[in-house]
């Protein structure tokens, strides 16, 4: 008994609240979403495993590329577009926008945003088809929150860098073909000034996926650890100035929050269709579920929370439009927005019952992705602890 509803299917949402154009691409993601990702969704999650032939026709359909300027080969859109795009694939998947994310909105944001014309002309053209798959690789063992602690090396020897250390948790780590990293080029004490952004690639001597990573949610998507023994690059492969790496870190994160948290109101929506679509048709005592009051209620406030999510998601995304500073605005949208999927998920799973807990529906997927959101690019308490400062201390 699988119900899972088509996404916008009985959608309190039917449009988004903005201009013509992105209820457009809205659709076109909607088409792609129902076709393509909701048939194998379940599967992905299920067997673990990299869905490298919905990768590729990711990559045909343009929704690897989306932010890539057209001149490389991508969409060109802005990160509004990106929001529309990235909220109807979670829907569908969230291991499936993580794919995107990662390669759209961190590794190829990075090379596009501060990358020299020749990175640019040899990168970005593959990544935005699909044809090369792109990793971002900040985390380490000992640094996720406290990233301007990592201790990843990268000596210059005059030639070139040499690269020692590991990175953790690398979404498609096990399968990227090129990796934007981040190390440490000056001395510990130096913190965040002393990090820079290199590009390195597969097979690159010295340069190799360690273990595969089993997370709860978010699957298929090939989190690995990424290991530097000795790996030596050229200093073309640095991306920026040296020293510039946190900074390049930190914006391009800014910017992949609010797609985050454009990824958990998906989740969240998904799972309240599902509940909508289910208590109409489920009976108990002679009535359906629908017509009970708490149930109603459960409905009411799924919804409300959704929609603030929603709003904050679509403000933080209209202020980076703007030109102005978004970090508040994308930490408010990023915590509120995962912790409202996680709490949409576990009312949706409630409403269901027995079949909410039960792997016949894909609720307590939903569940387990959205918990994966509250921890990715920045936890909750790392959103809460951003939005203090910028409240009390500047
Ligand atoms: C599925 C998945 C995919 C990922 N993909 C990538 C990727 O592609 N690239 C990449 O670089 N990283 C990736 N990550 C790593 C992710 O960004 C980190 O896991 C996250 O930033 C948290 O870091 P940590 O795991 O080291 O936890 P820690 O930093 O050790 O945090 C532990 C706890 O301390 C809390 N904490 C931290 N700081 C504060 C504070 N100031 N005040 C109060 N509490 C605090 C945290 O909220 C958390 O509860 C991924 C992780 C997962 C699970």
């Amino acid at each position: 008994m699988n119900t899972e509803v088509e996404p916008g299917a009985g959608s309190p949402f039917p449009e988004v609240h903005v201009k013509q154009e992105y209820a457009e691409i809205q659709k076109w993601a909607r088409e792609f979403a129902t076709r393509e990702i909701l048939p194998v969704a379940e599967k992905i999650d299920r067997t673990d495993e990299y869905p490298l032939q919905l990768q590729k026709k990711m990559g045909e359909y343009g929704l690897l590329g989306i932010s890539v300027p057209q001149e490389y080969g991508g969409l060109g859109l802005d990160l509004m577009g990106a929001v529309v795009v990235g909220e109807e694939i979670a829907k569908a998947s969230l291991s499936a926008s993580f794919l995107m994310g990662v390669q759209n909105g961190l590794a190829a944001n990075v090379i596009a945003k501060f990358g020299t014309s020749e990175q640019k002309s040899k990168y970005l053209p593959r990544l935005a088809k699909g044809e090369s798959i792109g990793a971002y690789g900040l985390t380490e063992p000992g640094a996720g929150s406290d990233a301007a602690a990592i201790s990843t090396k990268a000596t210059n020897d005059g030639q070139g860098y040499v690269i020692n250390g590991s990175k953790m948790f690398i979404t498609q780590g096990m399968v990227a073909d090129v990796v934007v990293f981040f190390a440490r080029t000056g001395a510990a004490e130096d913190g965040a000034a002393g990090i820079t952004a290199f590009v390195v690639e597969k097979g690159t001597p010295g340069f190799r996926v360690g273990q595969k990573l089993e997370v709860m949610g978010a699957r298929g998507t090939g989190t690995a650890e990424l290991v530097f023994e000795d790996c030596r690059i050229p200093p073309s492969n640095v991306i920026g100035h040296p020293g510039d790496g946190f900074l390049i870190a930190m914006t391009i994160l800014g910017e992949s929050r609010i797609g985050a948290a454009a990824a958990a109101v998906g989740v969240a929506e998904a799972a309240l269709e599902q509940s909508m679509a289910y208590v109409k048709k489920r009976n108990i005592f002679n009535r359906p579920l629908s017509k009970y009051e708490a149930i109603r209620f459960m409905i009411a406030d799924m919804a409300t929370r959704i929609s603030a999510a929603r709003l904050l998601t679509l403000h933080a995304a209209t202020v980076q439009a703007s030109g102005g500073d978004f970090m508040k605005e994308a930490a408010m949208a990023k915590y509120f927005a995962s912790e409202t999927a996680v709490w949409v998920c576990e009312r949706a799973i409630q409403i269901h019952g027995g079949y909410g807990v039960s792997k016949m529906l894909p609720l307590e997927r939903f569940l387990r992705d959205a918990k994966i959101l509250d921890i990715v690019e920045g936890t909750s308490e790392v959103q809460r602890w951003i939005l203090s400062r910028e409240l009390l201390d500047r």
